[in-house]
């Protein structure tokens, strides 16, 4: 489906891929085009939704300016898919139980029972001197991350809220691992965006909105917040690939012999880069998208009871070649909470091992938009390779 709507009130047009939008959606979007440093326009993916700073499902591309409020505090979040060479028979339903248990005990909770996982102080290696080189220049980063090795430990974890890890089937009963997770960083965030409000206060400049703080190219706060978000993406790309390592671990206690396929994806969908787009070359920040360039793989997962979706970029530039990261929530956390029981958890997520509790209501499928209508909605962006559908999802 092409685009659905063009808010024309700001500096730029924003261009929709649905028309499933609310208001504040809408007026936050607009916020946004206004800004002078805005690359063409503003896209907003068919699962957008109100965010803080930026609206989750928003691809802005930026010349000589990045907003560090649009890139958010969870950067590089994402997800990462592997296909295993093992198929539906070879998981029996009490087995399912077994690998719900064992991922839970292996990757969520931290480097405690990991101490002699050499391959996690290998993989956090690298990180720490240029951390070092950074909170020695930003002193107060480095009492945000609370202790140095605070990060070190994390590689390898989960982190909480809705990151998870699920054991899917895809359409011809295969499996495969996939999860969602991020840089544990979120420190990082939290720093540059208040620095860049403090800038924008110094400089007198007056913003359409106060989260909208932007920091400048040529500055030395930009060079320095470059440096500090590149070094979280990277980490939490790495951080993907450890939890892919313990996962397929976990599932080979309890399953036969089994190998990855070649099938491997990993992207981030909180996250900016340099790219060039119609002839220029630009900043560009995905807020809840993912990069579709032509024949990039992507994962769009759907909720704890839905369909998730692999799938390859058609390169529309109209996009900034992107596409949704997700269905996009349909209702807030606290909305959830209140509409919903347990047992409406229950009927949600049939044939699926997870949690059920009320702790959870608020990742209840139902809270989520309709996955089938957002792929719908953005056939122009992508195609779908392969159709995924849980047995068993570990939250976070
Ligand atoms: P976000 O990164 O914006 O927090 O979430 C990304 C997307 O993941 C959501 O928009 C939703 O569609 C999807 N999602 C949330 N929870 C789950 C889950 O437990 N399993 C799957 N497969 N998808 C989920
Ligand atoms: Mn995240
Ligand atoms: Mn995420």
């Amino acid at each position: 489906m092409p685009i659905r709507q063009v808010f024309t009130e700001g500096e730029k047009p924003v261009k929709v891929w649905t028309d499933d939008i609310d208001a504040r959606s809408q007026a936050q979007l607009i916020n946004i085009s206004r800004l002078p440093f805005i690359h063409k326009h503003v896209a907003a993916m068919p699962d957008v939704h109100l965010g803080i700073g930026a609206t989750i499902g928003s691809v802005i591309a930026t010349d000589k300016a990045i907003i560090p409020a649009a890139v958010g505090v969870d950067i590089g979040c994402g997800m990462a898919a592997a296909r295993t060479s093992l198929t539906a028979d070879q998981l029996d339903e009490k087995g399912l139980k077994k690998l719900f248990d064992q991922i839970s005990r292996d990757v969520p909770v931290g480097r405690a029972q990991h101490k002699d996982d050499r391959a996690l102080t290998d993989a956090a290696e690298p990180f720490a001197a240029p951390l070092k080189v950074m909170t020695d220049k930003h002193p107060q980063l480095l009492k945000a991350f609370g202790r140095f090795s605070n990060w070190v430990n994390q590689i390898g974890t989960l982190g909480g809220g809705n990151h998870f890890i699920e054991v899917c089937l895809d359409e011809s009963d295969r499996v495969w691992v996939m999860l969602h997770s991020g840089s544990r960083g979120n420190a990082i965030g939290h720093y540059f965006i208040e620095l860049a409000r403090r800038d924008m206060e110094r400089w007198m400049i007056q913003l359409p909105d106060r989260d909208l703080a932007y920091l400048p190219e040529g500055t030395e706060h930009f060079d320095d917040y470059v440096e500090a978000v590149s070094w979280a993406q990277t980490y939490a790309r790495e951080n993907r690939d450890q939890m892919m390592r313990l996962v397929l671990a976990a599932l080979a206690r309890h399953l036969p012999e089994f190998s990855v396929t070649e099938e491997v994806v990993n992207c981030h969908h909180n996250y900016v880069d340099r790219e060039n787009h119609f002839g220029a070359n630009v900043w560009v920040t995905r807020k809840g998208a993912i990069r579709a360039r032509e024949g990039d793989l992507g994962i769009i997962p759907g909720s704890m009871g839905a369909k998730s979706y692999i799938v390859r970029g058609k390169g529309n530039p109209e996009s900034f070649c992107s596409c949704a990261h997700g269905a996009g929530r349909r209702m807030s956390r606290t909305a959830a909470e209140k509409q919903f029981k347990p047992a409406d958890l229950e009927a949600q997520t049939q044939g699926v091992v997870c949690r059920k509790d009320k702790g959870v209501l608020d990742e209840i499928p139902g809270a989520y938009k309709d996955i089938d209508q957002v792929m719908a909605n953005q056939s122009d962006l992508v195609e779908v390779v392969h159709t995924l559908k849980q047995v068993v999802c570990v939250k976070g």
